[in-house]
């Protein structure tokens, strides 16, 4: 393992790692917590932990080191497999080297200078938001770049879909009319179809997809997660990320479309899932399930909001409104989480 990687495991928050291997923490500063020495029988909290320095110290006797010291201690494993661990639980990303940066891109991954020469704001998908009322102009070219929101040759929206690793696993092409509602006489395709089509790609390329929004997901300065919601359109990603900023919205992209395998690169983050409302509830329980199924392996149990089983109206869930639809139909703008 190179010390690059070595360094980023090492900046893992030392509490939240001790917390995550089960050990109770003392102390109410935000600086110093205490918990009981993992090297000996210890009565009393004699072990400190550093999170500004993130080491930790046993000030009866004197043992620590850094994160993956105590993950070898606690778990009674080697150095290599210590880092194993971090990385799979804190999903550690390796940092980019110089030529990792330009890339040769694997058979599964599109072209990044697709999504680059796609970029526009004109189609009429990011124009009606405006037009409509929904989004100002800046919080549309706000949104339209975080989502990097491209165009397609016959004017449909290009909803890339980009993972963690910036990799582009394909983009969806959705036609949109002027009042902001799908144009259901066009049909909705992939990227890759038409590469294929075009070939551009081999016929046997399959894609591999991710959630929509999923390149937004990256820990903040201070080593925590982001707080993600996931909604089913890509439309209602883009809207609620406009209101709520502070939250990384992403979209499965269909209410079917939801899986644990899908959900599986949010497993270091708080979780909510916004199911789209309906009459018998359908939607909500099979996200419910699939929540529940989703969330072995997560740090947080994943939360299923049920703020529009409980509050859209009867007509509203005949409509099988969704969180966007709730929030401007309400008027409801204080933050659903
Ligand atoms: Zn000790």
């Amino acid at each position: 393992m190179d010390k690059r990687t070595l360094d980023k495991i090492r900046q893992v928050p030392v509490t939240d790692v001790a917390e995550h291997l089960g050990i109770t923490l003392y102390g109410m500063g935000k600086e110093n917590k205490r918990c009981r020495c993992i090297f000996h029988d210890d009565r009393h909290p004699s072990m400190h932990l550093n999170t500004k320095r993130n080491i930790f110290k046993c000030f009866a006797c004197g043992k620590g080191g850094d994160v993956i010291t105590l993950v070898m201690q606690q778990k009674g494993c080697d150095f290599q497999e210590a880092c194993r661990w971090l990385t799979q639980e804190f999903c550690v990303v390796p940092p980019l080297t110089e030529n990792e940066n330009h890339p040769t891109e694997p058979a599964s991954f599109l072209a990044p200078k697709l999504v680059a020469q796609s970029l526009s704001t004109k189609s009429v998908f990011c124009q009606s938001l405006v037009s409509k009322s929904i989004l100002t102009e800046k919080q549309m070219l706000m949104a339209a770049s975080r989502y990097r929101l491209g165009i397609s040759r016959d004017g449909g929206v290009v909803f890339w879909q980009i993972d963690c690793m910036q990799h582009v696993r394909d983009g969806k092409i959705m036609f949109y009319k002027s009042d902001c509602h799908r144009d259901h006489s066009r049909v909705p395709t992939w990227v890759s179809y038409r590469l294929k089509r075009s070939g551009v790609l081999q016929p046997l390329w399959e894609p591999c997809h991710c959630l929509f929004g999923l390149h937004l997901l990256k820990p903040e300065t201070d080593g925590t997660w982001p707080v993600v919601a996931v909604v089913e359109s890509e439309k209602t990603a883009v809207i609620c990320s406009a209101l709520f900023p502070q939250y990384v919205w992403v979209s499965t992209g269909g209410m079917s479309s939801l899986t644990p395998e899908l959900l599986a690169p949010l497993r270091c983050c708080r979780v909510v899932l916004f199911p789209d409302t309906d009459l018998e509830r359908t939607t909500f329980r099979q996200w419910s399930l699939i929540a529940d199924r989703a969330s072995v392996g997560f740090r947080y149990h994943i939360y299923v909001s049920p703020l529009l089983e409980e509050k859209a109206s009867t007509a509203q869930k005949e409509r099988k409104i969704d969180i966007a639809d709730f929030m401007f139909e309400n008027g409801f703008m204080s933050s659903p989480i």
